[in-house]
């Protein structure tokens, strides 16, 4: 029997189609079977969502790099650049996984809003993400670090008053409009642990809720 081609899941990576039965069901990490990315699912709905994660090249320093994304650049939303750093990555597959690697040009052609960091609390570095179907909103948790479809997100924390993951009702620093005010957090090393995320704050969700001093105060 074929796997019903509508119900493979496919890598945004890579584009390749997935089995139903995977090899590396036992795997704690899942990911692509063909370019070994990592997915990463709605802690909703549990489906895959369209990040690819990157890192920059070494000659770029964490504050050159959140600089250049910051930087609002001609060519924002042409992805074209990263999908030629895409396609060197998987020319080298065969040597395991790593995220895709890009220099500054591709980081200037990112959309602010498309790219999410989260700091690894054991390493302390920054780990990237870029959302490639910038319509599909996507939330990421302050507290636990968890990825949602922001919709879902959204209703959910509305409606339990905190994440659906961690129940943390945390929203402070969270705002797309802050990233000053953000970069002089990460300059000053007053980073909260776990990790921090950056970029892309649940916006949507604190403009729900200051629309809604209820939830803005909750007690
Ligand atoms: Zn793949
Ligand atoms: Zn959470």
């Amino acid at each position: 029997m074929e796997d019903d081609q509508d119900l493979l899941t496919v890598c945004f990576r890579c584009g390749s189609s997935q089995p139903l039965l995977r090899k590396d069901a036992d795997k704690e990490v899942e990911s692509c079977e063909t370019c070994l990315h990592p997915f990463i699912r709605c802690m909703l709905n549990f489906n895959i969502l369209p990040l690819i994660e990157f890192q920059p090249c070494e000659s770029l320093s964490e504050k050159e790099t959140l600089g250049l994304i910051q930087k609002v650049g001609d060519n924002e939303g042409d992805d074209s650049v990263f999908h030629d750093a895409i396609n060197m990555t998987l020319t080298e597959a065969d040597k395991g996984y790593s995220p895709v690697e890009v220099d500054g040009e591709v980081l200037e052609s990112f959309g602010r809003a498309e790219v999410y960091a989260v700091r690894e609390e054991q390493s302390g570095r920054l780990r990237y993400y870029k959302n490639m179907i910038p319509d599909i909103g996507i939330a990421i948790c302050h507290s636990c670090c968890q990825f949602f479809h922001e919709e879902d997100f959204e209703s959910q924390f509305l409606k339990e008053g905190g994440c659906p993951f961690c129940k943390s009702s945390t929203l402070e620093n969270v705002s797309t409009e802050q990233s000053s005010k953000y970069r002089c957090r990460l300059n000053l090393h007053a980073i909260p642990i776990p990790c921090l995320i950056i970029l892309k704050f649940l916006s949507t969700i604190v403009r729900a809720c200051l629309d809604d001093e209820g939830i803005t105060a909750p007690g």
